[in-house]
């Protein structure tokens, strides 16, 4: 390890979650390395919805903050140590870290879905440790090496990848799904991408905000549409949409999670096609649900992601996808820059993806 410190050892520094919008970089003891684990020395983390959720109300879902908890989960490090069992990484390797640590015996994780285990352990929600920090400590088959041409940045970028890759997965999208996606938020935006790299011909994107279709529009979207929050106006939008799309709708991504945007996608959506619910906006929603079930409209719920990682890196390695124009604002990890960068993630604006370079 470096210099520092009182033992001559660089103290471990992390980004902890306090209270309410009070975020303070304060030591982190790492846990002993297990025979299976990597201690990874953390070089670039990205800012989640998520995270900023938890700053601003110490909860997300039935998820509360009781015990200060290190912030961050969309990473990726160099390998310092492996364990004595771990035989694919070495020292150095540069990797792309899954967050999540299933149980691997419940009947689920047996099934191959261990995104839904009951006892998932997941950076930074708690009571879980997340990884805005010098170096954590990782089950190494979660560590994902990262190819010559990709930098640690987009190899943070995998996580919030890995929702639109789950999604497409979930939807069945292919290179005969026409796509709509519904918000052109990060998540919006990630999903719109893993869709072209599945092979949907036709995309179109709708959001409130012209920037953010321009964003979309400069990203690769096909159409975009201007769409309002009034719940009035779903049956000129879905109109609008179908023109747009100029062929049937086959797939819908909700990747905002309102009453009116999931009604607009199940308005859209053709017979016989899916939506998939992927943003969260509102636990309870008023929609139009019966007209979409007799035109056999199937109804697709996703949480998290899995087995996304090798994909999603293949997808950047070969350029089928560029996640760089996501990250638009970068800061260090110093106290003052770490208050700023969360203040820009919350704040919106321009910001897509917030990254720390550590
Ligand atoms: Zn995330
Ligand atoms: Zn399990």
């Amino acid at each position: 390890m470096g210099k520092g410190g009182k033992d001559g050892e660089e103290e471990n520094m992390a980004a902890w979650l306090i209270g309410v919008n009070n975020l303070k970089i304060q030591p982190f003891k790492l846990p002993p390395l297990g025979p299976h684990d990597a201690r990874i020395r953390m070089k670039a983390v990205g800012i989640c919805g998520s995270d900023v959720h938890f700053l601003k109300e110490m909860k997300l879902a039935d998820f509360v903050v009781k015990e200060p908890m290190v912030i961050g989960h969309e990473c990726a490090g160099i390998v310092e140590q492996v364990g004595t069992e771990v035989k694919h990484l070495v020292a150095g390797d540069r990797v792309a870290l899954e967050p999540g640590i299933s149980c691997s015996r419940c009947g689920l994780c047996k099934e191959g879905r261990y995104n839904l285990c009951p006892d998932m352990k997941f950076f930074a929600t708690p009571p879980i440790h997340g990884s805005l920090a010098n170096q954590i400590v990782h089950p190494a088959d979660l560590c994902f090496k990262l190819p010559e041409n990709l930098s640690l940045e987009e190899g943070a970028m995998c996580e919030p990848l890995s929702v639109g890759v789950h999604a497409c997965r979930r939807a069945n999208v292919g290179p005969e799904k026409n796509v709509l996606v519904m918000g052109a938020g990060p998540i919006g935006l990630v999903t719109m991408l893993a869709a072209r790299a599945f092979g949907s011909p036709r995309i179109v994107i709708v959001d409130v905000d012209d920037h953010r279709l321009l964003v979309a529009k400069e990203l690769g979207a096909d159409e975009t549409i201007k769409v309002s929050t009034d719940v009035k106006d779903v049956a000129s939008e879905v109109q609008k949409i179908r023109k747009a799309m100029g062929a049937e709708v086959d797939v819908s991504f909700d990747c905002a999670g309102f009453s009116k945007t999931m009604s607009t996608a199940l308005g859209a959506t053709s017979s016989g096609g899916k939506v998939c619910l992927v943003g969260l906006g509102h636990t309870e929603m008023n929609v139009p649900l019966a007209p979409a079930a007799v035109r056999e409209v199937d109804v697709v719920g996703i949480f998290r992601y899995k087995n996304t990682w090798p994909l999603c890196i293949e997808f950047l390695r070969s350029g089928k996808i560029d996640v760089k124009p996501l990250i638009t604002h970068r800061f260090g990890f110093s106290q003052k820059e770490v208050e700023e960068a969360f203040e820009t993630s919350a704040r919106g604006g321009n910001a897509i993806k917030v990254m720390f370079n550590l």
